[in-house]
């Protein structure tokens, strides 16, 4: 089976590096050109209140359609670029591009509050604030309609540093949000050591929430945990009326998941605002 073993590790490790180094040296050429190209762009996602159905905001969910490869999913090559060190540039544009349709929703007259996800290792150095507030400065985006959602917590393997970080970016206007709740460990120690003013209750505890008592009571402690520390709590992955009804019967605020709407282009975002879509949104809860 693990015919690894049978090779001298040393032999192993040699091969690998240069094999790494190869791919990697194509992996970053790649990521470059999609983003100079276009194959990269953004998805939105609503976030709603539960009780009204109104549109209170909106994440910005990166995709790479490659001309060979078609979708490559998020969580795949965000890796992919965090291994080829591009996770700055990646971030960047992501930040660029969405305060440029925030730019344009406001235009539109939908003045909606734009999510970004920030991975957590990029709160190992302090030029992500430098990033943050010139993208902020010269797209004019206002800075309080910017959400950061920070994914993956429990991989800052400095909390101080990162409590730090984000107490600039805070600092800045823009808000701070924990990403994934509940995955992961010390999620309760970066809570308490970290400024965040949201919680997005990760997927893996709002599915099973209808069939699975446990589940549920986990989100409704963790909706009670967000009211006592006055922070907002977003259900995340939303797939049924069923467990959208059931959360504003916990006491939820705000969800997003397919239920509501699956991510979309910027123009659908525009759409559910112009059109009678927003009722249907509004009808579900
Ligand atoms: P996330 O930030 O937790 O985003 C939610 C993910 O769940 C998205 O997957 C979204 O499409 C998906 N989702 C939303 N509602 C539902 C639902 O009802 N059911 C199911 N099954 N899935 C739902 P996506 O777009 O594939 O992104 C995956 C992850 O990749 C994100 O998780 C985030 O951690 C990361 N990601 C996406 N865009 C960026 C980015 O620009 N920068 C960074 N650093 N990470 C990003
Ligand atoms: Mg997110
Ligand atoms: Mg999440
Ligand atoms: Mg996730």
């Amino acid at each position: 089976e693990k015919t690894t073993e049978t090779f001298e590790p040393i032999a192993i490790a040699d091969t690998a590096s240069q094999e790494d180094l190869i791919w990697n040296i194509s992996l970053q050429a790649r990521i470059d050109a999609a983003l100079a190209n276009g194959e990269i762009y953004l998805a939105y996602q609503p976030k709603i209140m539960v009780q009204t159905g109104e549109i209170v905001g909106a994440e910005a969910l990166v995709r790479w359609n490659d001309p060979v490869k078609g979708h490559i999913p998020p969580d795949y090559f965000i890796r992919q670029c965090e291994t080829a060190g591009r996770m700055s540039q990646l971030t960047r544009f992501v930040l660029e591009e969405a305060c440029e349709a925030g730019n344009a929703f406001k235009a539109a007259g939908l003045n909606l509050p734009i999510a970004v996800n920030i991975s957590a290792t990029l709160l190992h150095e302090r030029s992500i604030v430098q990033m943050v507030s010139e993208v902020l400065a010269r797209s004019g985006f206002e800075p309080h309609h910017l959400t950061l959602e920070i994914t993956e917590t429990y991989r800052i393997s400095n909390l101080d540093l990162a409590a730090e970080i984000l107490g600039e970016l805070k600092a800045l206007g823009a808000k701070i949000s924990m990403d994934d709740f509940g995955v992961g460990a010390a999620s309760l120690e970066a809570l308490l050591r970290l400024p965040f003013c949201e919680l997005k209750i990760d997927r893996l505890f709002i599915a099973p929430m209808t069939h699975d008592p446990k589940a549920l009571g986990i989100v409704r402690s963790v909706l009670q945990m967000g009211k006592e520390l006055r922070i907002i709590v977003v259900a995340e992955g939303v797939e049924d009326a069923g467990t959208l009804t059931l959360l504003r019967d916990s006491g939820c605020q705000v969800a997003q998941g397919f239920a509501i709407s699956k991510p979309v282009t910027y123009d659908k975002i525009l759409q559910f605002h112009a059109s009678s879509e927003i009722q249907t949104l509004k009808n579900m809860v």
